[in-house]
């Protein structure tokens, strides 16, 4: 059988593009790109050319083409699965041919590189020993906050990604949902010209989005809960001193 290959893409700068990345997207024999024309547009910007087959495949169709692709791969080919930045599968798709690769016994494979979670983690000065991913928050605000609400007791280190419709609000409810100083980054256009990288604590930064509006692609990342919030947090939960007694 040949192999499915799930390949990170550039976020911003180009020159992120490993060499694997280059090999294959010239060499692949089926690409499943998310938007066909930024597959082209990346693999000029490579100075690549593609010789295999591109589709399309997308959140709307990924589900129904996975077997498709697979069946290519069951009689030999390598199918490059690519979305439009960073890591496949991260808020982006290709977990649906991942699945089902999975469940047919068929190899897959990935080049890694590029993701915005792991940047944004490693330059925000936050603890990165313990962390978790929460992806995009919900749209509405009653939704959002009875999520956040459920991470008020959260120890560790939380990325979320963010668009630029949304941060002022969602600065408000981190605000209400974590208080005023904790300690967070806001970091922007990752790799890119105009990176920036905005720390401090939830109220400073909630003031400097509402002062000077971020522009482009971020991502936010926040401490986790300190023991006092923790067990603020989860009241019913034997405190640090109850442990501390039962120990004896
Ligand atoms: N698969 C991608 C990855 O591995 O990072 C994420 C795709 S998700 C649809 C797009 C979001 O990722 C953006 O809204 C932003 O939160 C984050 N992102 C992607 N590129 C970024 C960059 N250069 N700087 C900051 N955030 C970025």
């Amino acid at each position: 059988a040949g192999t499915v290959v799930l390949a990170a893409t550039p976020i911003g700068n180009v020159g992120d593009a490993s060499d694997r990345l280059k090999a294959l997207i010239a060499n692949a024999d089926i690409v499943a790109a998310e938007d066909t024309r930024r597959l082209f547009d990346l693999a000029n910007r490579l100075g690549v050319h593609v010789n295999g087959r591109v589709v399309a495949y997308h959140d709307h169709n990924e589900r129904g083409k996975a077997d498709g692709l697979l069946d290519n791969v069951e009689t030999g080919a390598t199918v490059l699965v690519v979305s439009d930045a960073g890591m496949p599968t991260i808020n982006d798709p290709g977990l649906a041919i991942v699945r089902r690769a999975i469940e047919r016994g068929l190899p897959v494979t990935c080049a890694p590189g590029p993701s915005a979670v792991l940047d944004a983690l490693a330059l925000s000065g936050l603890p990165t020993d313990r962390f978790c991913y929460e992806g995009f928050l919900p749209r509405k605000h009653s939704e959002r906050m009875q999520h956040l609400r459920t991470l008020q007791g959260e120890r560790r280190t939380m990325v979320f990604y963010e668009t630029l419709h949304r941060i002022d609000d969602s600065m408000d409810d981190l605000l209400e949902a974590f208080g005023p100083n904790r300690r967070m980054a806001l970091c922007r256009e990752l790799t890119k010209d105009y990176e920036q990288i905005r720390r401090g604590t939830i109220v400073e930064i909630r003031d400097g989005v509402r002062e000077d509006p971020p522009r482009g692609e971020m991502v936010l990342v926040v401490a986790g809960a300190s023991d006092e919030e923790a067990s603020a947090a989860a009241p019913s939960a034997l405190s640090t001193e109850d442990l501390a007694r039962l120990a004896i």
